[in-house]
């Protein structure tokens, strides 16, 4: 399952990069997937990090 973040919607509160530093960043102040770490959306980390996004940026497809 592909993980992105919906640049429309963050607003850099940095809890994914919180909960899944392996997957998530901030760059410029917003979040973004880590380069090559696209297809982690299975992980649980990245479904938790989903689901406690609180602006709901965070896209699983
Ligand atoms: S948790 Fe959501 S709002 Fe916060 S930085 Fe990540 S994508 Fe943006």
């Amino acid at each position: 399952m592909k993980v992105s973040v919906d640049p429309d919607r963050c607003y850099g509160s940095g809890e994914c990069a919180y909960r899944a530093p392996s997957v998530f960043t901030e760059v410029d102040g917003f979040g973004t997937v880590l380069p090559g770490r696209e297809q982690t959306g299975d992980e649980p980390e990245v479904r938790e990090a989903a689901e406690h996004c609180p602006s709901q940026a965070i896209r699983l497809t």
